[in-house]
């Protein structure tokens, strides 16, 4: 069976770890020691490592990784990641054997120029695009690619489990409170992530309707956030993109 455990990295990393009794394969190694410690303390092989995008926090583990055992390396195809065998962009499919699931590869540019997630087994492994209830800074991408990317993981199920790569959930909970006062399932969802994090626990997966229901930068039409966004700018603007960069740019100052 497959299981999905988050392996912590850095300060607040998680490599999504994909297992079953015998195989693994990592999304986003930045790191490569916790890794290997996880795969020996449980005696599984490593199968694969995925890559959403070419930040060192995400890759800087893969060279050490392959050294060990050369599986292959899933990557942007037009991103510069280390050990990259598998360039992959969208409408390519992953396949894992070992591990009997397959994935789609969706384009996110935005965060980085060509930035992927993985999608499959009702799970997205979106890296620094989506976050539980915000997203990535537009470090290499326009307001406009971003927003595109983000309404592309918009149209996943609901009940996807979204899958990201770092524990930034409180501290978005805390923006994304001001920009939309007045919601409550975002009072709820704060009490049950604090309960999470109070027990040393991630909160992560979230799902993709949770995320609907609170992530601000998914809710770039309700007026509650077409309101807080004029107010930020102090002018008034309801295109959807504007709003979106509006708040972007107020989190980054938040
Ligand atoms: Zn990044
Ligand atoms: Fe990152």
């Amino acid at each position: 069976m497959l299981r999905i455990v988050p392996v912590k990295a850095f300060k607040d990393n998680y490599v999504w770890t994909l297992r079953n009794a015998t195989h693994a394969a990592v999304v986003d190694p930045g790191e490569a020691r916790p890794v290997l410690d996880y795969l020996s303390r449980e005696r599984l092989e490593l199968a694969a490592i995925l890559a959403t995008h070419h930040h060192p926090d995400h890759v800087g583990g893969i060279a050490e990784l392959v050294a060990t055992r050369p599986v292959p390396v899933y990557g942007p195809r037009k991103e510069p990641i280390p050990a990259l065998t598998r360039p992959v962009s969208e409408g390519d499919s992953v396949r894992i054997p070992e591990l009997g699931v397959d994935f789609s590869v969706i384009d996110i540019p935005g965060h980085t120029r060509a930035h992927i997630a993985y999608y499959g087994a009702g799970s997205l492994f979106c890296g620094d695009t989506l976050f539980a209830c915000g997203c990535g800074r537009l470090f290499e991408g326009t307001a406009e690619q971003m927003y595109a990317s983000l309404q592309k993981l918009r149209a996943l199920p609901d009940e996807t489990k979204v899958y990201c790569g770092h524990e930034y959930t409180l501290a978005n909970i805390g923006f994304a409170k001001t920009v939309e006062p007045g919601n409550a399932a975002l009072e709820q969802r704060e009490a049950r992530d604090q309960r999470l994090r109070a027990a040393g626990k991630p909160t992560l997966p979230s799902t993709l309707g949770e995320e609907k229901a609170t992530n601000p930068f998914l809710r770039c039409l309700e007026p509650a956030v077409v309101e807080s966004a004029n107010k930020y700018l102090g002018a008034r603007i309801a295109d959807p993109v504007r709003v979106f960069a509006a708040i972007r740019d107020w989190k980054n100052r938040f």
